[in-house]
């Protein structure tokens, strides 16, 4: 039997150093920190990347985009996203719903929850009322706790696409 719908989860972390802002979501957060990596660092458009290829059976991120490919150096994640989003597409499943978790102490996600929404679902091609983005602390304990860096969990729902 064929499933009908299909869940795929994503987790990434990224450090912190010295900065003027986080991107998440495609959307830079005002912080005195930025995160670190070899793309642009953008722990939600990398987490979702990997829910949606997990989920379409598709593989992962480091697989589509690895990071010892030049091209792949400070590369824009929306755009990751966009990629991935029509591979998926092509292999017969769309995005239907998303759901992220992003753990940090610093920066606050919450006024910049909406544009984060829009940004996704953009790239997603569903509305921004099918994409959830929550913040959590971690209540000071960890990594996380000390300020080293973010998390971030994300889970998507997929349905069958037609294909072209
Ligand atoms: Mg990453």
């Amino acid at each position: 039997m064929t499933l009908q719908v299909r869940v795929g989860i994503g987790y990434d972390s990224h450090r912190f150093a010295e900065g003027h802002g986080v991107l998440l979501g495609g959307v830079l957060i005002p912080a005195a920190v930025r995160c670190t990596g070899h793309s642009d660092a953008d722990a939600i458009c990398h987490a979702l990347t990997d829910a949606l290829l997990g989920g379409s059976g598709l593989g992962d991120i480091g697989e589509m985009f690895p990071d010892t490919h030049a091209e792949n150096a400070g590369r824009d994640s929306i755009e990751m996203l966009r990629l991935a989003v029509a591979r998926v597409r092509a292999a017969g499943w769309m995005p239907a719903q998303a759901d992220i978790t992003v753990i940090a102490e610093t920066p606050r996600l919450g006024p910049h929850r909406p544009a984060i929404r829009e940004r996704l679902a953009a790239a997603l091609g569903i509305e921004p009322s099918e994409v959830m983005v929550k913040g959590k602390t971690n209540e000071g304990m960890g990594w996380i706790g000390r300020g080293e860096g973010l998390a971030c969990i994300a889970v998507a729902t997929l349905t069958p696409s037609p294909r072209s």
